[in-house]
């Protein structure tokens, strides 16, 4: 398995030590952040429902807080510097598009609450993550569609309550910094995946829960995979360190308009699925199913980021494909290992009922 080093990491240390609050820290972006800001010289604050899922965190202190409440924001705010903004209740299509309800109602809450908190508490710059599923939808009704511009989320159609929840917070953050001076940074995020991130359960984005399908199969000696729809949607990917070094770069900037940061190489599920076929070295053959398909197409336009940051991601999909194939078959192994020693180890009850059938 190939070694997983943001390369951005390892490069130079600031001179100040800012104090920095990563609201998110257990989710996937949020760990890799507060490991990423760490060696950059920072001290972190970690905020999170949860503990990061599959390593320990980096942070030099991690407050497990609920950010719907007013008091658990204003805590954690308390002694901060800069605020990357993270946490949300989300996930992949499947999730998105069938919890409209509970996603714009917890979102709501946390966003509120944190930006309130921290211009009460005089954090300086706040950093607020929006997503690609902001842009209308009438921009991404065909699978070859034009790349979206930050200025295309006018007038709004987002697909789902997710983006509108999102498009909602990109206003009240324009607007704290207009009317309290409260520097606020506001990032599109366009698929981001790569390691230590959600693979199963439900809530896994499409790279992830492609590779989980494939390593299956490939356990089990078949080649079949479902896909949800006709495989056909496109959408581009961007690896997790690119991410990373854009969120630092865009904080670090004076540019307070939304930003785009993703990739610009659109490519459909289908062509997602074979490139992670050849990666696992298994052909795979694609049973197309009904299920959640979100938008048509959607790809990043990276003018904007490139004039503004003077820089783009780099890793290329290939790449980040493999860290990231290579880290799930991996944790698939240990799942199905971990299954069988509960298997052949008979539980207590099992015991129990077994030593009851012999006696009588
Ligand atoms: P994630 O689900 O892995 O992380 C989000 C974290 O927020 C989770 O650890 C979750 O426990 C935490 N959280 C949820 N509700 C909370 C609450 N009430 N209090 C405290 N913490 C809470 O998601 P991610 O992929 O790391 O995404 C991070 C941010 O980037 C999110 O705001 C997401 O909407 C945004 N985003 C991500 C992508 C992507 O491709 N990953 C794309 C667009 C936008």
């Amino acid at each position: 398995m190939p070694t997983f080093r943001p390369k951005e990491a390892l490069k130079g240390m600031p001179t100040k030590r800012s104090r920095v609050l990563v609201t998110g820290a257990g989710g996937f972006i949020g760990h890799h952040l507060v490991s990423f800001l760490r060696k950059k010289g920072y001290w972190v604050r970690g905020a999170d429902l949860k503990y990061p899922d599959f390593r320990t965190t980096d942070a030099h202190e991690f407050r497990l807080v609920d950010l719907r409440c007013w008091e658990d924001c204003l805590s954690v705010m308390e002694g901060i510097d800069e605020v990357f903004g993270l946490a949300a209740d989300m996930g992949g299509m499947g999730f998105i598009s069938s919890n409209h309800a509970q996603i714009l109602h917890n979102n709501s809450l946390i966003n509120l609450h944190s930006l309130e908190a921290a211009r009460r508490s005089g954090v300086k710059r706040y950093l607020f993550s929006s997503s690609a599923c902001i842009y209308p939808e009438y921009k991404q009704n065909d699978t070859q569609c034009v790349p979206l511009r930050e200025q295309d989320a006018y007038p709004a159609e987002p697909q789902d309550a997710y983006g509108w929840e999102k498009l909602i917070t990109e206003r009240l953050c324009m607007h704290y910094r207009e009317d309290y001076g409260l520097e606020t940074r506001i990032v599109r995020f366009h698929n981001i995946f790569g390691p230590y991130g959600t693979w199963q359960g439900g809530r896994e984005k499409a790279p992830a829960a492609l590779c989980r399908k494939i390593a299956t199969a490939k356990r089990a000696g078949v080649n079949e995979i479902e896909i949800w729809g006709d495989g056909e949607q496109t959408r581009s990917f961007c690896f997790i360190s690119d991410c990373l070094a854009g969120l630092h770069k865009l904080m670090r900037s004076d540019y307070s308009q939304p930003l785009n940061l993703g990739q610009d190489r659109m490519l459909s599920i289908n062509k997602l699925a074979e490139m992670i076929g050849d990666i696992a070295g298994i052909p795979v053959v694609l049973r197309h199913v009904p299920g959640p398909q979100g938008v048509r197409g959607r790809n990043s336009d990276n003018t904007r980021l490139r004039e503004v940051l003077g820089w783009e991601p780099q890793v290329s999909l290939e790449e980040g494909l493999a860290y990231t194939y290579a880290w799930i078959e991996e944790e698939l192994r240990k799942t199905a290992h971990r299954d069988a020693m509960k298997l052949s180890t008979p539980s207590q009850a099992t015991s129990e009922l077994d030593i009851r059938s012999v006696q009588m």
